[in-house]
């Protein structure tokens, strides 16, 4: 394929989102060090983030009950698509799983592993990067500062280089040494107007802006490990809600306020048939986009990744653009939490 259809066949999307709750994207309960259940990391940084494919699932589940919730208000007859939201897998009998038609916005959005009459899958317009951890709030003599660094503003699109690996650098910075958590670091000068633009043109808020700290992808790989929340809980028993012997458990998680970018990738729907259907759910990139944003109210409201029965996983997607979309999906989920 050639640059210039390349261009055409996709839209890329940039998304911005600040943790409401400390969130909880887990392993799978592999015990590591002192901590029972840890969160993903990727290999090659160390840092946490959230697996696209974690993201995808969740937004797909809560576009599924967006639509059902915009059909609920107009007719109350049986689910259009009632089995479209989750994995997919069939019930005994051949009956659920995704339905599959070029109809349907979450199978052609998302995709769907096998279509009716056990034709091929469809992996989806859309698709998600990881994401990624763009600022990470650190306790300091100061108040609270957001740390970042080049590797971290790199995944948001924003280059930037620094002089020298120990310092934190800050606007105004110079000699001001800071410690962040226990690590005591000398400071120096964010003079590069391009980091604030960047993280501005992505709608992160200016009480951040305020107190961004950059420092290497060593040393903030050291700073946010370091800085995790690391919470001590007890498993309940549910046959006699009390608290189960032995259950006392520790679990981590990114702190409240914390910043993820990641990017949604938007497909031409025109260059894809389902069987030899052609997508009648969206019609361009845009499209696809809009979609995709149903899901935004409700992260904010019912969150993403695990322990959601104890507080955690609501992020704040921040995106300008979305404002009365979002504010009227807002009512819609308050009123189905
Ligand atoms: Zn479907």
């Amino acid at each position: 394929m050639s640059d210039a259809q390349a261009t055409k066949s996709f839209e890329r999307y940039s998304h911005v989102g600040v943790a409401v709750d400390p969130i909880h994207v887990g392993t799978g309960g592999a015990r590591l060090g002192r901590v029972d259940n840890t969160i993903v990391r990727d290999p090659a940084t160390k840092l946490p983030k959230i697996p696209g494919s974690s993201l995808a699932g969740v937004l797909r589940t809560y576009v599924a009950m967006a639509e059902e919730n915009g059909r609920n208000q107009t007719q109350r007859s049986k689910p259009y698509y009632p089995d479209c939201a989750g994995q997919g897998q069939k019930r005994e009998g051949d009956t659920g799983g995704h339905c599959g038609q070029p109809s349907c916005k979450v199978c052609t959005v998302f995709g769907f592993a096998r279509g009716k009459d056990s034709a091929g899958g469809f992996a989806g317009l859309a698709a998600f990067s990881d994401m990624h951890l763009l600022l990470f709030p650190v306790a300091t003599r100061e108040g609270p500062v957001w740390v970042t660094s080049p590797g971290a503003l790199r995944a948001a699109r924003i280059d930037h280089k620094i002089d020298d690996e120990n310092k934190v650098y800050r606007r105004n910075g110079q000699g001001q040494g800071l410690n962040l958590g226990w690590l005591l670091l000398d400071g120096g000068n964010l003079t590069d107007d391009g980091v604030e633009g960047g993280l501005r043109k992505l709608r992160v808020p200016n009480f951040i802006l305020d107190r961004v700290a950059l420092v290497s992808d060593k040393l903030f790989s050291h700073v946010v490990n370091s800085n995790l929340e690391v919470r001590t809980s007890v498993a309940i028993d549910p046959s006699t809600g009390g608290a189960e012997e032995g259950a006392l458990f520790t679990y981590e998680a990114l702190p409240r306020s914390s910043v993820l970018c990641w990017e949604v990738i938007c497909r031409f729907p025109g260059h894809f048939r389902i069987g030899k259907d052609q997508i009648a759910a969206v019609k361009n990139p845009e499209e696809v986009h809009e979609v995709v944003r149903k899901a935004h109210a409700y992260l904010e409201a019912l969150g993403i990744g695990g322990m959601g029965t104890r507080g955690m996983g609501r992020l704040k997607v921040l995106d300008a653009s979305s404002g009365t979309a979002a504010q009227s999906q807002e009512a819609e989920a308050g009123g189905m939490a």
